[in-house]
Formats: C-alpha cells, sequence, structure tokens
C-alpha cells in the first residue's frame, strides 16, 4: 500500500482516485461520487493531493438589521436549525429597531520568538533602540502593502519567563487577513535580530489572537416584545438574563454558549472564504482573557428593556487566501453587502449575537428540541435515503413520535414505498 502513495502528490486527481479505489476497494458507485463532485477551475489548487469537493449546504439568512440596513447573509453550515435560528432571531431584534456593530480596531499581531535569553532588558532596549529600523525591514519585506495605506505600525517586547521573549510586531494589513504577508515581515525582522543581535530565533509567525480586531455588536430589545402576555415576557426576558449570566459563571456552560454563538459566525466565515479555524481560536482565547471562560456574550435586563452584547475577535478578510479561489465568495460578499473586512466584521457578529439571543430565548421557554426536532426530523428522513419526493411524507410521519429513531424511519420509509408499489399496481 506504501508504494502505491508514493509521490502522491505529482498525480492527477483521477490517478489518485483509481490508487484509491484499487487500494482501498471503492466501488464503482462510490468513484462516480467523487468524480461528479470534482470542481474544474483553480479550486483543486488550493489543497495538496486534491481528489474531490466535499460540499457542504449554502443558506441565506434573511430579516438582519444592522446600522439601520437590512442584509441578507449567506451561511454554509451542515447543521440543520442554523440558519432558521438565525433568521428568527435577526427577525426579532429588527423589531427592536435592529443590531448596532462597531469595529473597535483592525490590526494584526505577530510574534518573532526568541529562546535561551539571559537577560530580557537587553533584548529590549535593543528592539526600542532599533524600532525604526525594524519597520523599515517590514515595510521593505511587503513594500505592496504600504502603498495600499498600510503596512507594520509598533514593535514591543515582552518577556514570556524561562528565556523566553517575544518581539511583537503590529501591522495595519488592509483588506486581507494578512497572515501570509504578516509571516513575510516577522521573517525579514528575525533575519535582522539573527545578523544583528546575533541571536538564532525560535520561531516568527503571526498570533492568532485577534484582540487587535475587536467587533461588538448590541441591541436593546423592549421587554414587551417578548411575549404577548406583559407578565409572561417579562419572566422571559428575567430567565435570559439569568442564563446569560450562568454563562460568565460557569465554564461547563459557557462552552455550550459560545459554541450557539460561533453556530452562525463560522457559517459566515465559511460563507466568506475565511480561515475559520483562525477565528475559532480567536473567540475561545478571548473567552477566557481573565483566566475564567466565560459566555461571549451578555445579556443584561435594565428596566424594560433587555440589551445583549457579544464582542469578538474578528481578524478576517475580503481579499486573499482562499476568497478569490473559491467562486461563490465574490457572489457571497455581494449578497451580503460586504465591501470591506469592516463590513465583514459587522456582519458576522451581528450574526453572532442574532443566533445567540435565538438559542437561549428557545432554550429558557420553549427548550431547544422543539425547534430543532422539525430540522433533525427532516435530517433523519434524508439519512435513511428518503429522496427529495419522499421527504415531506416521512417527515410528516415521524414528527408525531416522542423520539423517532433510525429504525422508525427506515420502516416508515419502507412502508411509504410499499403503498406506493401498491397504488401504481392498482392503477
Ligand atoms: P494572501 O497571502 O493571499 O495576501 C493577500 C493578497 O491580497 C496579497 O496578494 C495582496 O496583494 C492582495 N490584496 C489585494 N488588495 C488588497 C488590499 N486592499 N489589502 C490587502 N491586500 C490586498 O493572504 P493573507 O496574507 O491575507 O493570508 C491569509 C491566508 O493565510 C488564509 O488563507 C489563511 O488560512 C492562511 N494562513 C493562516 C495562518 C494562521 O492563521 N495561523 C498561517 C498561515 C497562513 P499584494 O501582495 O500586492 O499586497
Amino acid at each position: 500500500m506504501k508504494a502505491a502513495f508514493s509521490q502522491f502528490y505529482k498525480r492527477t486527481p483521477e490517478q489518485r482516485l483509481a490508487i484509491l479505489a484499487e487500494t482501498l476497494g471503492l466501488s464503482e458507485t462510490e468513484q462516480q461520487e467523487l468524480k461528479r463532485r470534482a470542481a474544474q477551475g483553480d479550486a483543486p489548487l488550493l489543497v495538496e493531493n486534491y481528489l474531490t469537493t466535499y460540499q457542504l449546504p449554502e443558506g441565506v439568512a434573511v430579516n438582519f438589521r444592522v446600522n439601520d440596513h437590512d442584509y441578507v447573509v449567506p451561511m454554509v453550515t451542515e447543521e440543520p436549525s442554523v440558519i432558521a435560528a438565525a433568521s428568527n432571531g435577526a427577525k426579532q431584534l429588527a423589531k427592536a429597531g435592529g443590531i448596532t456593530a462597531t469595529v473597535r480596531s483592525r490590526l494584526l499581531t505577530g510574534q518573532v520568538l526568541l529562546s535561551e535569553v539571559k537577560v530580557y532588558a537587553s533584548i529590549d532596549d535593543w528592539v526600542a533602540l532599533h524600532q525604526n529600523e525594524l519597520l523599515d525591514v517590514a515595510r521593505q519585506a511587503h513594500p505592496s502593502i504600504v502603498k495600499r495605506g498600510g503596512g507594520p505600525v509598533s514593535i514591543r517586547t515582552r518577556d514570556l519567563g524561562e528565556g523566553f521573549v517575544s518581539i511583537d510586531l503590529t501591522a495595519d494589513v488592509q483588506a486581507a487577513m494578512g497572515a501570509n504577508m504578516m509571516n513575510t515581515m516577522l521573517e525579514a525582522i528575525a533575519a535582522v535580530v539573527q545578523n544583528k543581535l546575533h541571536r538564532a530565533t525560535l520561531f516568527s509567525i503571526l498570533s492568532n489572537t485577534g484582540d487587535r480586531s475587536l467587533t461588538t455588536a448590541t441591541v436593546s430589545v423592549p421587554v414587551v416584545q417578548l411575549a404577548g402576555d406583559p407578565e409572561d415576557a417579562k419572566q422571559v426576558a428575567k430567565r435570559i438574563a439569568q442564563a446569560s449570566r450562568v454563562a460568565q459563571l460557569d465554564p461547563m456552560r459557557a462552552v455550550t454558549h459560545n459554541k450557539g454563538i460561533m453556530n452562525g459566525v463560522d457559517a459566515v466565515v465559511m460563507a466568506m472564504g475565511n480561515d475559520w479555524r483562525a477565528i475559532e481560536s480567536a473567540a475561545h482565547a478571548y473567552a477566557v482573557q481573565d483566566g475564567q471562560y466565560r459566555g461571549l456574550s451578555q445579556w443584561r435586563l435594565e428596566d424594560d428593556q433587555l440589551t445583549g452584547t457579544l464582542t469578538l475577535p474578528l481578524p478576517v478578510g475580503t481579499v486573499g487566501g482562499a476568497t478569490k479561489v473559491l467562486p461563490l465568495v465574490g457572489i457571497n460578499q455581494k449578497i451580503a453587502q460586504v465591501h470591506s473586512p469592516q463590513d465583514l466584521m459587522k456582519l458576522i457578529a451581528a450574526v453572532g449575537l442574532a443566533q445567540n439571543f435565538a438559542a437561549i430565548k428557545a432554550l429558557v421557554t420553549s427548550g431547544i428540541q422543539q425547534g430543532h426536532m422539525k430540522m433533525q426530523i427532516r435530517s433523519l428522513a434524508m439519512s435513511v435515503g428518503a429522496t427529495s419526493l419522499e421527504v415531506p411524507a416521512l417527515t410528516a410521519q415521524l414528527m408525531p413520535l416522542s423520539d423517532p429513531s433510525e429504525a422508525h424511519a427506515r420502516q416508515l420509509l419502507k412502508q411509504i414505498r410499499n403503498n406506493k408499489e401498491d397504488h401504481h399496481a392498482k392503477r
């Protein structure tokens, strides 16, 4: 088997498929499926050993009102209830006047790491003395970003202890996410450190912390809007605020609270061709910034208003990376009216807040399963092989069951097919 994969990266996708089929016993149908999904164009060049294209559904969340504009938001996700919940949350928040989103700053930081430093002050003093020279070196390493109005902004050192020192470079990466341009600038700085300070560096890479790309979304919902009956509405508002408080106190709950936020955030980040691992890492690091993992959003009840706030580190880009290679990203930017990273950051934060509102409200009222069930049952129907024509009939039969299983779904699908055959036979 090992020999078959030698120089695998030099093969064409068709040759790779033939090798996999032979060594792993893929059936003709499985091979056809992989071939059918293979993309044309440049997308295959994004990854090594390209075989096919793994598709995820894309839908649009509607009803978003952010900074007094209406938005439709493309979302890519495999989780059935995400887009419905985002649209539902957004509708309720739009009724309250909509979400306000602001970008606090948009800079990227990177690190040149030194190890076995005996006297931190010697590095700190040297960097302080040569900071203009180091910033110039970074500019010259990536002059095009300077021409675009960005480039290195500042440099400083931090003593990490145990002999490790980080030289932190902060840069304005304009419309890009900036990982590659930052890494280029850092490696140029590392070369100067090696040549002039005569110190080997451990590594040079951007930091995904994103704490210089913070975006805040806020909304105030009149309590009366939360239920038909004013007393019920007060109870709902109180319970949402309490659930939000639990996520501040209990990391166990905070993780799930934040997962709900990231349901929406990741789906937009993916639709926009951005690096969702970077956004996930940044969000969770931000959630634990004071030493305890906490909910990223907070809902507070003040008088007759329920106010929600969500701050997220969102180092996203609207150019570079995969944005121009993945064919749908340009169209998705158009659908979402995204013209700059700042537009995208505000929209993502707004989606996170609406998603969170929908989830907590469902959780403290009807419970999460009621809303999820319809979508989950549709997934269950599809998972047992129901065709698009059979799905409505099968979901209708599964809905009344309190806890429908795969066995139920298979049995009911069989009945539907048998009835259909009987019907045809009688005609
Ligand atoms: P690119 O390397 O694609 O660089 C951005 C490109 O966009 C440059 O070619 C730049 O042109 C061009 N560009 C056009 N218009 C603008 C503008 N207005 N502002 C800025 N750039 C512009 O992407 P990034 O440097 O953004 O890196 C992102 C990629 O790096 C992602 O795919 C990410 O997954 C990956 N990555 C992530 C890492 C991490 O998160 N730890 C590590 C390494 C890579 P020009 O060169 O002319 O300026």
